[in-house]
Order: C-alpha cells, then sequence, then structure tokens
C-alpha cells in the first residue's frame, strides 16, 4: 500500500511504522508475522487497534481485501482477544470465508477455548464440510478439555461425511531440481540415507526435549505404528533429504513447500534447527514458518 492511500485508510498517525511484529520490515519473501507477501501493515493495524479501541468496520478501512481482513482478525485473535476479532469478522465488508474462521479456530484453540472453537469449526465446515484440518484442531482442544462425547461426536461426523485426510507432501529444491516426498513415501532414490539421517536427527531432539503430538482424533483411524507414522512425515523426509545433500550450504536456511497446513508433531521438531544449526522455512498451505534456535515465528500459533 502506497503512503498515500495509508493516509486514506487512517493508518497515517504517528504509530505506523510500516514494519511487522518482529520489528522486521515485510518485503520479498512473505512477512512472517502470517505469512502474507504485504501483510505488514495488517499487523500494525492489529497493534493499532486493540480489544478495546476497536468501533465497528468504519474504523477499518482495509483496500488490499479481504485476505487482510483473515490476518487482522488472525492477530487479535492470538493475542487473545476472541470476541473482538470474531466481531471484525462478522462485521467486515467481506463475506468471511474459511480462511477467517480458521483462523478464529487455531486461536480459540491455542487459547483451550473448546466451545468457541467448536462453534469456529462448525462456521468452517459450513463453508469446506471436508477440511479435515478443522477436524483435527477442534478433536485436539475437545479432548485437552476432557470432552470426549464431543470428540466421539466428531468421529462419527468424520465418518458420516467420508472425510478422508489428504495425501501431506512437501517439496524441496536442490540444486534447481525439486524433489517431493509424500508421508512414509520410499519412492525416492535415496529413501534408505533419507531414514536413517531422520531417525539420527529424531533421536537428537528427543535428548533436547521434543515429545511427540499424536493426533487426537487420528490416531485411533490410523493404522500405522503411531510413532514412525508421525516420524514418517512428509516434510521431515524433506528436512532430512535437505540435511543429506547438503541442499543449502552451511548457515542457510532449508527451504520446504507443503501442500497443507504443517501439523502439530512436525511443528514441534523445531528443535530439529538446534540439531543442525540452520534456519527451516516452511511453507505451508496457510502461512511461512520460519523455525529459528528452536523456535518459530508463529509463535506456536497457526
Ligand atoms: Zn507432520
Ligand atoms: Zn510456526
Amino acid at each position: 500500500m502506497e503512503q498515500a492511500q495509508i493516509a486514506q485508510s487512517g493508518f497515517s498517525n504517528s504509530r505506523f511504522t510500516g514494519r511487522n511484529f518482529n520489528g522486521r520490515r515485510g518485503g520479498r519473501g512473505g512477512c512472517f508475522g502470517c505469512g502474507g507477501a504485504s501483510h505488514h501493515l495488517t499487523h500494525d493495524a492489529s497493534n493499532l487497534i486493540t480489544a478495546n479501541d476497536y468501533t465497528g468496520p468504519d474504523q477499518l478501512f482495509i483496500a488490499n481485501g479481504s485476505a487482510h481482513y483473515t490476518c487482522l482478525v488472525g492477530a487479535m485473535a492470538r493475542a487473545g482477544h476472541l470476541e473482538q476479532a470474531e466481531r471484525v469478522a462478522l462485521t467486515m465488508p467481506y463475506k468471511p470465508d474459511a480462511a477467517v474462521w480458521r483462523a478464529l479456530l487455531s486461536a480459540c484453540a491455542f487459547h483451550g477455548e473448546a466451545d468457541k472453537a467448536w462453534s469456529m469449526a462448525r462456521r468452517v465446515l459450513e463453508l469446506e464440510p471436508l477440511d479435515d484440518s478443522a477436524y483435527v484442531i477442534v478433536a485436539n482442544v475437545l479432548s485437552a478439555a476432557g470432552r470426549w462425547d464431543d470428540v466421539a461426536e466428531l468421529r462419527k461426523m468424520l465418518r458420516d461425511r467420508r472425510v478422508k485426510k489428504q495425501g501431506g507432501r512437501s517439496w524441496i529444491e536442490v540444486q534447481g531440481k525439486v524433489h517431493v516426498f509424500a508421508a512414509g513415501d520410499w519412492k525416492h532414490e535415496r529413501s534408505a540415507e533419507i531414514y536413517r539421517k531422520l531417525e539420527e536427527i529424531m533421536g537428537e531432539i528427543e535428548k533436547l526435549g521434543y515429545v511427540p503430538i499424536w493426533d487426537e482424533l487420528l490416531h485411533n483411524v490410523e493404522e500405522e505404528k503411531r510413532k514412525e507414522a508421525l516420524w514418517h512425515h512428509s516434510e521431515k523426509l524433506a528436512v532430512a533429504f535437505g540435511m543429506l545433500c547438503g541442499s543449502a550450504p552451511p548457515g542457510k536456511p532449508l527451504r520446504i513447500v507443503k501442500n497443507l497446513r504443517i501439523c502439530k508433531d512436525c511443528h514441534e521438531a523445531k528443535y530439529m534447527t538446534r540439531i543442525l544449526e540452520r534456519e527451516i522455512i516452511v511453507r505451508d498451505v496457510n502461512r511461512y514458518h520460519r523455525f529459528v534456535d528452536g523456535n518459530c515465528t508463529c509463535r506456536d500459533i497457526w
């Protein structure tokens, strides 16, 4: 957004800095606060508009469209202003799409608000009934709250609607060639080495405190051995391969693209960045995750 537009949009006051939460300028490669390519302004918007400030949609004129609203809603919700974020979603000048409700769902789950998470999941599922990630997120928060009857209801919905967990795929580029991995995949010519390397990395991060995070909804459904099923996810295979073939010189990040939302366990494997002593950047279907020194810039809410 140009300065002139910023002035018109009401963001021209002295608190606008053009920087995101991390004090980093948004720019090429995307904003790590949200994954949007040019959404840093919106992050500032959420700083400017606090829970008590927000008076209604007229206060916000975000010229760049509904994606910015998704960012704003997500940022407010992550900061714990769940009701205000929902109000923005309901009053913004765009019809809220599944991405907006998904952002709210993730934040409600992070804050352990099981009822709210349930109602956000229903909204996501009204628009996208086959969104397996919405079922998984809400099932995890419900089971953490000990609400097993609701988890059983969700499982039934999943069966009745014949929702299949989509196959995850991850891509990594090495010397101009793109390599693709699927979970538990042995198609790559260096698979034996890749699995050995992965085993080694996972063993090391367990020593650093990594504990596997099971998928509460699907662990009864999937038949593979649980730990193996988690450890052989596509993004972990891509990281192991990237390290094996030195896809990036020391000090440079490993870059991975994933077709779905990164799962909780692969996110928890963030400790890898300590072992490997390099950043890992994962572009998943929703946003960028930039893992640095055992942490992610999404602050574990995504
Ligand atoms: Zn995973
Ligand atoms: Zn992250």
